[in-house]
């Protein structure tokens, strides 16, 4: 097998799963129970979130354990005033969305025209966890330039004095492109500064999911002048369903789960304790070996990128190495993934959860490609499971496969 979607799922490594063991074993106490054996074990996952946090620069303190990337980007969004009116049914926030009840009193929203408030500013390209959420929030679109690099004029244009979060992952997980989030976050500083100096009393809060990004990138919350950042234990050789949210002093959550007072009121429920302890020691092997992974998968883009034919890449700058998307025009990538599937190589289409409901990559469709072109695109995201041999490999049967699919395509 070649494995070429580390962007979707990574395997657990070795060590990870070794340091964590015992805390389903010998170590499962609760951390909240008074006796010694488990007072340890709080402590252990203490030390576990310190580590974690450490790696971007905070406290232990600052961060909220969550399950997954989805959850912490949910929570990020409750960093908006919002009024939790139920009678209509849970989260909104009708000023933050410019909605007004409707005058027939019968419950249902109307959007007002004149009141386009942009309360919430999220990347066009961002995971559907960010979009969905930001959306729910009557969030605005911020454009992407054909690199798929934000468009910074246009952030600009859509800053209001209502605005009170912007959301810009770190790195794309379509297309692995790295946003310029300090450029974003002094831009952010200089606005907030013109805010106080006339009065606006509004907070203005930088969000930014970084699930792709923790084993390759060195992130410094403090350096890219981030409030909210969403890890991903998954995406670094950790498990599966465990995430975090660091959260700055400048922004108040509000927990969607209440209970037993866990994570500091912002998210009851017993802690994942060998979660976390395996989360702490995925951040540690990644962080001993991000100039090294850097380089490597450099030397592998390059052999991929020499050894395969007919392609064009579509991200051919600003992304990191590891992700590699070409576009076959005139082909069904989706069929291409099947044949490959055959052969023993595994690729995807974009995201998985996108490709497994059969939508298109909204991410390409911002690039400005064209339906076609996006039907034909294909994702390679490589890790550590791969060797330099699978490069060569990889590239002589998607070759193969792609030459196939041509001729097919041709004769019908
Ligand atoms: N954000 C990004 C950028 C991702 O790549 C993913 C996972 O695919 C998520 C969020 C969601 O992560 P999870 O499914 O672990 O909640």
């Amino acid at each position: 097998m070649i494995y070429l979607d580390h962007a979707a799922a990574t395997p657990v490594d070795k060590r990870v799963l070794t340091t964590m063991e015992p805390y389903f074993l010998d170590d499962f106490f609760n951390p909240s129970a008074a006796y010694l054996p488990a007072k340890k074990v709080a402590a252990d996952y203490e030390a576990a979130k310190a580590t974690i946090a450490h790696a971007i620069g905070a406290k232990a303190s600052d961060l909220v354990i969550t399950a997954g990337a989805t959850e912490a980007n949910n929570l990020a969004f409750t960093a908006i005033s919002t009024d939790f009116t139920l009678e209509f049914g849970g989260f909104r926030s009708a000023a933050a969305r410019g909605l007004a009840r409707s005058p027939r009193g019968d419950g249902r929203e109307r959007r007002d025209p004149e009141s386009s408030v942009n309360s919430v500013l999220y990347l066009e390209t961002e995971h559907d966890s960010v979009r969905s959420v930001a959306q729910r929030y009557g969030g605005q679109t911020i454009k992407v330039l054909k690199n798929g690099l934000i468009d910074l004029a246009d952030l600009k244009n859509k800053i209001t004095d209502e605005t009170e979060l912007i959301s810009v992952s770190l790195v794309n997980n379509e297309i692995g492109v790295v946003q310029p989030l300090a450029e974003i976050a002094s831009l952010i500083r200089n606005i907030k500064l013109d805010r106080f100096k006339r009065g606006v009393k509004r907070e203005l809060l930088l969000h930014s999911d970084a699930s792709q990004a923790l084993n390759l990138l060195d992130i410094k919350v403090a350096r890219l002048g981030i409030d909210l950042l969403t890890l991903n234990a998954a995406k670094i050789y950790g498990p599966k369903g465990v995430g975090a949210l660091y959260v700055s002093h400048e922004a108040k959550l509000q927990p969607m789960t209440v209970g037993g007072g866990q994570e500091n009121g912002l998210r009851s429920g017993t802690e994942n304790v060998p979660g976390v302890i395996g989360f702490a020691k995925a951040v540690e092997i990644a962080s001993e070996h991000l100039n090294g992974n850097r380089k490597k998968y450099a030397a592998w883009r390059k052999i991929l990128l020499n050894k395969l034919e007919n392609y064009e890449l579509i991200n051919k700058k600003h992304a990191l190495d590891n992700f590699i998307v070409l576009c076959y025009n005139g082909i069904d990538a989706e069929r291409l993934i099947y044949l490959l599937e055959e052969k023993g190589v595994y690729v995807a289409t974009g995201a998985a959860c996108a490709a497994s409901k059969g939508r298109k990559s909204h991410v390409l469709k911002a690039l400005g490609l064209d339906d076609s072109q996006i039907a034909g695109s294909l994702r390679l995201s490589l890790g550590e499971t791969n060797t330099e041999e699978q490069m060569r490999d990889a590239a002589k049967i998607i070759n193969n496969a792609v030459s196939s699919e041509y001729k097919r395509v041709k004769k019908s």
